[in-house]
């Protein structure tokens, strides 16, 4: 009787020689992480795949989707696994091609990995094709373009069997690239690019902003909403909340009415960075997207980018609206970040911002009022609300100095 299991592929992780050890580990590790809520068996390297298999039946249909979510996975098959007996093979591939919707063409793509089996590939193709010509007489053969393929892969003892397979998300697993620090609204575009950066294998810090005392704190429990959106195919292990809300009054009171924005980015980014150097984060990450907004020109974002050393990547800037919405709404945060929160952003807002900034009158208003006094103190007043994840760890500094960072109560 053959069982289901997932067979992974992973193309981009392939291509890095050296590594590719370590990758595949990183990548089987998140699986794991990812399938927590499964009964994983094993989840282990055969053949140039990793193979998913489980002890519960229905798991391995269950957990297909949430793979096909994991970074790093470029394709996920849903196969049947038999011994080597061609009539439990080919009964496998009968059942594999009875699940593709609707087709009217087809063929078999065999595969040997191990030379130590009789039959080869050719051989194998015209044996699965006869059984499957035999169940299926209203459906042709065609080599070129069929619209359904059936794949066997012969792997020592075992044979996978599979024509349901989908597209993975791509990218590197989470945890091969490092860590940075990223910029988290609840707005549509940093919940984007967080991801975006998860995608490609980075480790994941957010770091809000709320108008907290001055407003609700709705726009955190947002935040937390988003992450938990991601996961479990990408888990975010904290999430840091700074509350703005006080700082935000006092540059209102003592700044140009235009200027706000550019002062309230300057503090957040050198925030920010504090996190990040703590957190041994190599670059911060915003969700800024080129004249988006006013606060996103050239002239804008070079007034803020000055207050940080550390590199800051924007994965969107230069996307369009429309294509970050499609991206929001395929890793399901379009609809939490259209809820509304008050939160930083909407407190103590320009009518009629700046939107292209002279450097000088930048830091006029900048010195106007005690700007590395309000850093220091909003660095001792954050919190974090930690979550489940496989693959982040605070950096060392922040375990040194736990207590002066506070978990949320
Ligand atoms: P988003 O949709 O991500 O909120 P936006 O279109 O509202 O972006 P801005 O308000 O100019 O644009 O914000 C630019 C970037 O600054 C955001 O993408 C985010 O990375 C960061 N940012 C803005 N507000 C906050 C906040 N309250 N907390 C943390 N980061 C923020
Ligand atoms: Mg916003």
């Amino acid at each position: 009787m053959a069982s289901r299991v997932c067979l992974v592929h992973y193309h981009e992780v392939g291509l890095k020689g050296k590594n590719r050890a370590h990758f595949e580990h990183i990548l089987i590790d998140t699986i794991k992480a990812a399938c927590a809520a499964f009964s994983v068996a094993t989840c282990a390297r055969i053949s140039g795949h990793i193979l998913v298999t489980f002890s519960e039946p229905g798991d391995a249909e269950r957990a297909f989707p949430v793979i096909c979510r994991v970074p790093g996975v470029a394709r996920v098959s849903l196969a049947f696994h038999t011994n080597r007996e061609p009539g439990e093979y080919c009964r496998a591939a009968i059942r594999a091609l009875g699940e593709v919707a609707s087709f009217e063409s087809f063929k078999v793509a065999a595969k040997r990995s191990n030379t130590d089996y009789p039959l080869g590939s050719l051989e194998l193709n015209a044996q699965v094709g006869e059984a499957l010509c035999e169940a299926f007489p209203d459906k042709r053969v065609q080599m070129h373009k069929p619209d359904a393929v059936v794949h066997v892969l012969v792997v020592q003892g075992s044979v996978y069997v599979y024509a349901r397979s989908e597209r993975g998300v791509g990218g590197l697993p989470v945890g091969s690239a490092g860590k940075v620090v990223t910029l988290l609204s609840s707005g549509i575009d940093s919940p984007v690019a967080t991801w975006l950066l998860a995608r490609r294998g980075a480790v994941c810090v957010p770091v809000h902003f709320s108008g907290r005392p001055q407003t609700a704190d709705t726009s955190e429990y947002l935040c937390q909403d988003i992450i938990r959106a991601y996961a479990p195919a990408i888990q975010i292990g904290r999430l840091y909340v700074v509350p703005f809300g006080d700082a935000q009054r006092q540059i209102a009171l003592a700044c140009p009415t235009s200027l706000r924005v550019i002062m309230y980015r300057r503090v957040m980014y050198a925030v920010a960075e504090r996190i990040a150097r703590l957190e041994d984060a190599k670059a911060i990450v915003t969700g800024e997207s080129l004249g988006q907004v006013a606060s996103q020109t050239l002239e804008n974002i070079a007034a803020v980018n000055e207050m940080v050393s550390l590199p800051v990547l924007r994965p969107l800037i230069g996307s369009d609206k429309q294509e970050i919405i499609e991206r929001a709404h395929e890793i399901g945060t379009y609809d939490i970040s259209c809820e509304t929160a008050p939160d930083c952003c909407t407190l103590f807002m320009p009518r009629a911002p700046e939107t292209h900034a002279r450097l000088e009158a930048v830091h006029e208003a900048w010195d106007a009022f005690d700007h590395d006094a309000m850093i220091e103190e909003l660095v001792a007043s954050v919190e974090y609300i930690d979550f489940p994840s496989s693959s982040y760890r605070p950096g060392k500094p922040v375990r040194e100095r736990h207590e002066v960072l506070a978990p949320r109560g």
